[in-house]
């Protein structure tokens, strides 16, 4: 089956809640395999917001990636995310970040993440459950952009797959 990355954060309300929660909603489309630790980061975009849990799981899915991203959306919306500006303040973000190595480009669906080279909330917990990534569109290694990047992230908490 599939294996896929896909990025969560919270800011709002009972952060850890709402990533425990979906984690345990993204078990219904498939096996999580593993997932980062969750680290506290400062916001990226408007700074005048709380700041954010964030972390990174790789699920195996047999949902193909447009089915996957609906499944993300409805997960969202069933814990409460309430449609607010792009990079505010949200109870729940679930990002596909990569899928197996396709390479898409839609309006409502970008493959890899287009971000996923430049935020340190992302790729240091990717880097943390799949060292030996290659970037699909760059051909270059995750562990590479990690060089340039400054990483500000505080370690949080640790949950293991196998206590979900
Ligand atoms: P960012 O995508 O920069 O992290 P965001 O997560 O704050 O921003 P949202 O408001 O959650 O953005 O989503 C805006 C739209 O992005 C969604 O409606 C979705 O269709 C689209 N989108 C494009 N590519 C992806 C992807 N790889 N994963 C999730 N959503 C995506
Ligand atoms: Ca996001
Ligand atoms: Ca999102």
């Amino acid at each position: 089956m599939p294996i896929c990355y896909i990025g969560f954060g919270s800011n709002l309300g009972d952060r850890l809640g709402y990533i425990l929660g979906a984690l345990e909603g993204l078990m219904a489309f498939g096996e999580i395999k593993k997932v980062s630790t969750v680290y506290e980061s400062q916001p990226w975009g408007p700074q005048n917001q709380g700041s954010f849990l964030n972390g990174v799981l790789e699920l195996e899915t047999w949902l193909n990636p447009i089915d996957l991203l609906r499944a993300l959306k409805s997960t969202e919306q069933k814990l409460g995310r309430r449609p607010r500006e792009r990079w505010g303040p949200r109870e729940i973000d679930l990002d596909i970040l990569l899928y197996e190595n396709h390479i898409i480009m839609l309006s409502f669906l970008k493959v890899p993440h287009p971000y996923l080279t430049q935020r340190d909330f992302v790729l240091f917990p990717l880097l943390e459950v799949a060292p030996e990534l290659i970037h699909p569109l760059s051909g270059k290694r995750l562990e590479d952009y990690a060089l340039n990047l400054q990483n500000r992230l505080v370690p949080y908490i640790c949950i293991l797959p196998s206590e979900l």
